[in-house]
């Protein structure tokens, strides 16, 4: 039987709170039962707690497998910073500091060791394993096992593997953020879980509100978002580092305090540019999906996506990445069809995984072009975005949220024959064979060179639609591919076709209706409840000695306090150690360390 008393004493000595949130309780209960677990959790719900409660309440060792090695630094960082015994083994460290790992894994000074899930391969750390007791084993970022995710990562297949070497079968425990149910399927029979205890606490954020905008002018829209949100902090997410660059010199000229973030940065920079970031130095980061994985920055107060994701997992993932202070936060994405352009470029020319057959690798390219039609299709969509994400997990949402774009904007039904006989024509004339762009092109009458070769300036539908803009024409084809009058067909060069459905259309005997926008001006905006002006200026205070502490010992700001610890300081205005001991993310550790100074500057600040 477990002792409830301790888990509670876990939680709130090591990590400062006192209460579970939901899915938790339940989680560590099973673990601690010795029960294999798959949980299911939203970004910033939570999952860590999960296992590393139970990693502190059992006998032997805990082993972390995650994919991301820049991630486990920071993760056993705060760890340690909390008082437990962490330690991580992977490719960045130097020989003296591996050597010190071993030494103190053997010595049993360590509960949770990390690593990544290629050196599970290796003989050496195999053999280190089989002696030093391992009874969980947790895997992070668990829909990396699965050809079906959005980040296949071929040396996850390995891990039964490596359990299977070891004396005794630990627990063995899998969180992600998104899986679809062929995904949570595949988890659980590749790692070949025990009857798992399977955790969903749905996917729904309600705090966070969606929209995607579809503007002529990119850049231009970004300037004027950014500026309209000048007084909090935000992440602009861009598909490319040449992306990156562009758009951190635009906002840069316009006189925006920014940081950037991607892979070709030297690790130096790029680890100042995230600190500029978290420490509220800069207000935006403009970043690759290289950022923001396992950062806890809690007042992110929107996330704007420059350029569509490939997929719905990986937007949502980074989307999350607002609001985890529990405010409302908002997720934009900026619409463009050379998004999709782009995404179906990377997608043909991503790496080809060698670990898999040729028809095995097809399958995966095939995998990722159905994900992009879905990505696609969300920011298309007249429907509810929360209710479209919702649906896209497996759940059953209701059909308005009242808190989306959509939901928000005014949609009049009209009459889009003649416009519907136009572009289908135009398909037809063009004998079927191209995409959305080209159609659109030769409907409006652009000049371009393709179309003066292909001759398609000659055709009579070339122009007819010259008085409409591009972003309608798009509009109604979406419409009709919704309502199957025309189909898209073909992986990297989708071309459209039309369907027997739409011969009554062309003849004349039958209309098309559609729900278009109305007003073009969608407001979707958060509100922000915000300290008073007093309670700003001791927040930048504790701000400052924050950044001091954490130089003092070479670790991220966040490590010492997160920004909610902060906030919750400068509400609460605590007088004394036990006062303090209430604040969340206090726990014992953190209390002796850093109690006594952080009273002090609360103090001074009352008394000045
Ligand atoms: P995930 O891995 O699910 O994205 P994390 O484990 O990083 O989420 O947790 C997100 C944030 O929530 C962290 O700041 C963490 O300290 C905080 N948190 C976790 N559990 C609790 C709890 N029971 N009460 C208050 N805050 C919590
Ligand atoms: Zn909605």
């Amino acid at each position: 039987m477990i002792e409830s008393r301790s888990k509670f004493e876990v939680l709130q000595n090591y990590f400062g709170y006192s209460s579970f949130r939901e899915g938790q309780e339940s989680i560590i209960d099973q673990i601690l039962y010795g029960r294999d677990v798959l949980g299911i959790m939203p970004t910033g719900a939570g999952k860590s707690i999960c296992y590393q409660i139970p990693a502190l309440m059992t006998e032997g060792m805990t082993l972390v497998i995650s994919p991301l090695i820049s991630l486990m630094k920071d993760q056993v960082n705060a760890l340690v910073q909390s008082g437990i015994g962490a330690v991580y083994i992977n490719s960045t460290m130097s020989h003296e500091e591996y050597i010190q790992a071993v030494r103190g894994l053997y010595n049993g000074s360590y509960k949770l060791l990390y690593t990544a899930p290629e050196r599970l391969s290796n003989g050496h750390f195999v053999e280190m394993c089989r002696k030093l007791n391992i009874s969980l084993v947790v895997v992070d970022e668990a829909h990396c096992i699965s050809q079906w995710g959005q980040d296949f990562r071929p040396s996850y297949m390995s891990i039964s593997e490596f359990i299977s070497q070891l004396d005794k079968r630990p627990v063995i425990t899998a969180f992600t953020a998104t899986a679809t149910n062929r995904v949570r399927d595949d988890i659980c029979r590749i790692l070949e879980l025990l009857n798992p205890f399977v955790l969903t606490t749905g996917y729904d954020r309600k705090n966070l509100l969606l929209s995607v905008i579809h503007a002529e002018d990119k850049k231009e829209k970004l300037v004027s978002l950014i500026k309209e949100r000048s007084a909090v902090s935000g992440i602009v997410y861009c598909a490319t580092r040449s992306n990156v660059e562009d758009i951190y010199e635009l906002l840069k000229h316009e006189g925006v305090a920014v940081s950037l973030y991607h892979a070709g940065i030297r690790e130096n920079e790029r680890t100042k540019n995230q600190e500029d970031f978290i420490n509220d130095k800069t207000l935006v980061m403009v970043a690759t999906n290289a950022f923001g994985m396992g950062i806890d920055k809690s007042n992110v107060s929107y996330i704007i996506h420059y350029n569509m994701p490939g997929d719905i997992e990986s937007y949502y993932q980074e989307a999350g990445r607002a609001g985890r202070d529990g405010e409302e936060a908002e997720c934009i994405l900026m619409y463009s069809p050379a998004d999709v352009e782009l995404r179906r470029f990377m997608i043909k020319n991503s790496e080809p995984n060698e670990m898999l057959s040729r028809i095995e690798q097809q399958k995966v390219k095939n995998h990722d072009y159905e994900r992009l039609k879905q990505m696609t299709r969300y920011c298309t969509s007249n429907e509810c975005l929360r209710g479209f994400i919702l649906e896209y997990f497996g759940e059953k949402p209701l059909s308005y949220c009242g808190k989306c774009s959509n939901c928000l904007t005014q949609h009049e039904t009209v009459d889009i024959t003649i416009e519907a006989q136009k572009i289908m024509s135009c398909i037809i004339r063009m004998k079927q064979r191209y995409g959305t762009s080209l159609v659109t092109d030769v409907l409006r009458g652009s000049n371009n060179r393709r179309i003066n070769e292909l001759g398609f300036d000659k055709l009579s539908t070339y122009g007819i639609m010259k008085e409409s803009s591009q972003v309608r024409v798009r509009q109604i084809i979406n419409v009709l591919v919704q309502k199957n009058y025309i189909e898209v067909s073909g992986g990297e060069y989708p071309v459209l076709k039309v369907t027997d459905r739409a011969t009554p259309v062309l003849r004349g005997q039958e209309k098309v209706t559609a729900k278009l926008q109305t007003d073009s001006t969608k407001k979707v905006a958060a509100v922000k409840t915000d300290l008073s002006d007093d309670e700003n200026k001791l927040l930048d205070r504790l701000k400052a000695l924050r950044k001091n502490l954490s130089n003092t010992a070479g670790v991220p700001a966040y490590v010492v306090f997160s920004d909610a610890a902060l906030v919750d300081m400068c509400r609460k205005k605590p007088k004394n150690m036990q006062q303090f001991s209430c604040i969340a993310g206090v726990g014992r550790i953190k209390l002796e360390r850093y109690g006594k100074v952080f009273l002090k500057e609360i103090n001074d600040a009352a008394s000045e």
